[in-house]
Parts: C-alpha cells; sequence; structure tokens
C-alpha cells in the first residue's frame, strides 16, 4: 500500500514515514519545506517538493504516485501564532485542506487520516477529554483542523472517503534518526533542552498563576513514535469504518515538572523565569485514550516523560544543529 504523506519533512510527519517505511508500506512525501527539512525525508520515500496551495501541484502529486492513502500533516500548528495571525490558519490551513481533498476526491484516493488536536476542545471543563468533549476550538489553528474535520464528515456522507481524525495532544521525544527541529523553536521540551545544552540561557515559563497545583500549565505529551504507531493502526482500521481519536498518554505533567524532568534526565541546571501568559494557552490539556486503546489495541509505548525528554535529548545532543547541513539518510 501506497501513501501520501503531506508535510513529512517536518517532525511529526517525517517520523511517520520512517515508521510506514519500517512496515512495508510505500511512501510519497509531498512537502513545500516551508518548515520542514528535506534531510528528514527518510531516503526511500519518494519526494515531491510542493506547495498546497497549488490545486495543480497537489493533482499531478496524486495521479503521478498514486496513493491508496493520504496522511496530512502539512499545516501550520501554533496556537499561539494563530492568535498573532488569524488569516494564515482560518485560510491558508483551511483552503490547503480543501485543495488537497478536492484531488483526493478526484484522484480517486478514498483513505484519509488528519493530523487534528487537542485545541479542539479550548479550554475544557473535565479533566481528562475524551471525544465525546464538547468541540470549542480555543485559537484559529483549533478552528481551522475543526473545519477540515467537518469537510472530512462531509466527504465521507458524499463522496464515500474513509477519515480517521487523529487529535494529538503534545507530541515530543524523537526517533533515532528523527526529530524536533522548528525555526524558531517554540516548543517546551526543546526549548528546555536547549538550555540544558548551553545553546540558551535560560526557559521562559509563560505563565504561574493557572489554577493548577504548581500554578503553570498542564499538559499531556507523547511520544512522537507512539504517535505515528497509531497512524498505521488508524490506516489499518479504516476498512472498518471512520474513525475520531484523542491521542495522549493520558497523564499530566506541569511546565514546572517538565522543567524538573528534563534537569533529572540531562543533568543540568536549566534556568527558568518566570513570564507572561500566552494567548490561546488553556489550564490544562489531558487526553483520555481509551477509544483508540479498546478499539485498535494502541498502547504508548514510551509513556514515561523521562523516556519522551531522554530520546528527544539524546536526538539532540547527536544533532546539535538539528538537520541542518546533514547529509540524507535512513
Ligand atoms: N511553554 C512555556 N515556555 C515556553 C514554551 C512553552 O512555558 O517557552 C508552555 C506553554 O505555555 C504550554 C506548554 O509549555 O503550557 C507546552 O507548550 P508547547 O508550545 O510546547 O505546546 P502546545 O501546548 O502549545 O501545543
Amino acid at each position: 500500500m501506497k501513501v501520501l504523506v503531506t508535510g513529512g519533512a517536518g517532525y511529526i510527519g517525517s517520523v511517520t514515514s520512517e515508521v510506514l517505511l519500517n512496515r512495508g508500506y510505500e511512501v510519497a512525501v509531498f512537502d513545500n519545506l516551508s518548515q520542514g527539512h528535506r534531510a528528514a525525508v527518510p531516503a526511500d520515500a519518494e519526494w515531491v517538493q510542493g506547495d498546497l496551495a497549488s490545486p495543480q501541484k497537489i493533482r499531478e502529486a496524486i495521479d503521478q504516485h498514486r496513493p491508496d492513502a493520504v496522511m496530512h500533516f502539512a499545516a501550520r500548528s501554533l496556537v499561539g501564532e494563530s492568535m498573532d495571525a488569524p488569516f494564515a490558519y482560518l485560510r491558508d490551513n483551511v483552503m490547503n485542506g480543501l485543495n488537497l481533498l478536492d484531488a483526493c476526491v478526484s484522484g480517486g484516493v478514498e483513505r484519509f487520516i488528519l493530523s487534528s488536536t487537542a485545541n479542539l476542545f479550548g479550554a475544557p471543563a473535565s479533566a481528562v477529554i475524551d471525544e465525546q468533549a464538547p468541540i470549542a476550538p480555543g485559537s484559529p489553528y483549533g478552528e481551522s483542523k475543526w473545519a477540515l474535520e467537518r469537510a472530512l464528515h462531509w466527504l465521507s456522507q458524499t463522496k464515500g472517503l474513509r477519515f480517521a481524525s487523529l487529535r494529538y495532544f503534545n507530541a515530543a521525544g524523537a526517533s533515532e534518526a528523527r526529530g524536533e527541529h522548528h525555526t524558531p523553536e517554540t516548543h517546551l521540551i526543546p526549548l528546555v533542552l536547549q538550555v540544558a545544552a548551553g545553546h540558551r540561557e535560560h526557559i521562559t515559563i509563560f505563565g504561574d498563576d493557572y489554577d493548577t497545583p504548581d500554578g503553570t500549565c498542564i499538559r499531556d505529551y507523547i511520544h512522537v513514535l507512539d504517535l505515528a504507531d497509531a497512524h498505521v493502526l488508524a490506516l489499518q482500521a479504516l476498512e472498518q469504518g471512520n474513525r475520531v481519536y484523542n491521542l495522549g498518554n493520558g497523564e499530566g505533567f506541569s511546565v514546572r515538572q517538565v522543567i524538573e524532568t528534563a534537569r533529572a534526565v540531562t543533568g543540568a541546571a536549566i534556568t527558568e523565569r518566570v513570564g507572561q501568559r500566552r494567548a490561546g494557552d488553556p489550564a490544562r490539556l489531558v487526553a483520555s485514550s481509551y477509544r483508540i486503546r479498546d478499539e485498535l489495541g494502541w498502547a504508548p509505548q514510551f509513556p514515561a516523560l523521562e523516556q519522551i525528554i531522554d530520546s528527544a535529548w539524546r536526538w539532540q545532543q547527536r544533532h546539535p544543529e538539528g538537520y541542518i547541513d546533514r547529509a540524507l539518510h535512513k
């Protein structure tokens, strides 16, 4: 089976491409390299440099590569940025996704997996969020993903497209070969590790006056390899119907707990400062992943925060410059 992976040069897309190839799938990566890295694309994957803003380019890619399924990772994905630049999300994420869906429907692609987000749930009332929780996107980013979930619903009804929507909580960690390298970096764990490595002076905690035990935000960190595994399971399960799953470890850690764990893993002091809250950040986001556990037998292989941070630390130490100047590799 062949999978077209949009955003396969990015963090989660490249790790998922690696896992797909390891499991015997063929992979074609479609990426505009606006945020991804060519060196992150597995050598065994076919490569198309293209932008989803161009309906023609994505149609050509589907005509040429004839995928059995599409996994759609290519999108802007920062809650905070979406509060400053809503049109980049409300317009570009949605339009690009619709261009892709249009090309899938007209090109005969019957299976589609969407990278969705916990931000669909805004600032949720319940401590642990399952798939029944009310949808109330917390930002233009979350709203853009909800628009695509609705488009999938209707394309399933009208065109028979089969889909899975995977609502990620906080992806983190690395495989042996692939890790997180954003420019600029905004995510907590890589930033904390940059402080540990001496590349950054301190980590700023975005607010310590939240209604949580230590006052800092709580998130559910899930290893990127466990996320990738969920994509493969969801793809296999599409034959039995559409899928919507929340994906996290089911355990929340505060910003201060992350910093403390990083100190233990790295042995570095890691200076912290307290700054302003970041717009769009809910106090607590923790997933219930019981549905995917029950229905697909998914279980995280790397559930411990120590394991997640340790894998990211090892990747960062092996690749202090990230993907810059790296040769293509498997
Ligand atoms: N965070 C922080 N300082 C930073 C970056 C992030 O305190 O320099 C906090 C952020 O407010 C959130 C958590 O760390 O509560 C995780 O943020 P991240 O950007 O990694 O992921 P998000 O939850 O936005 O998807």
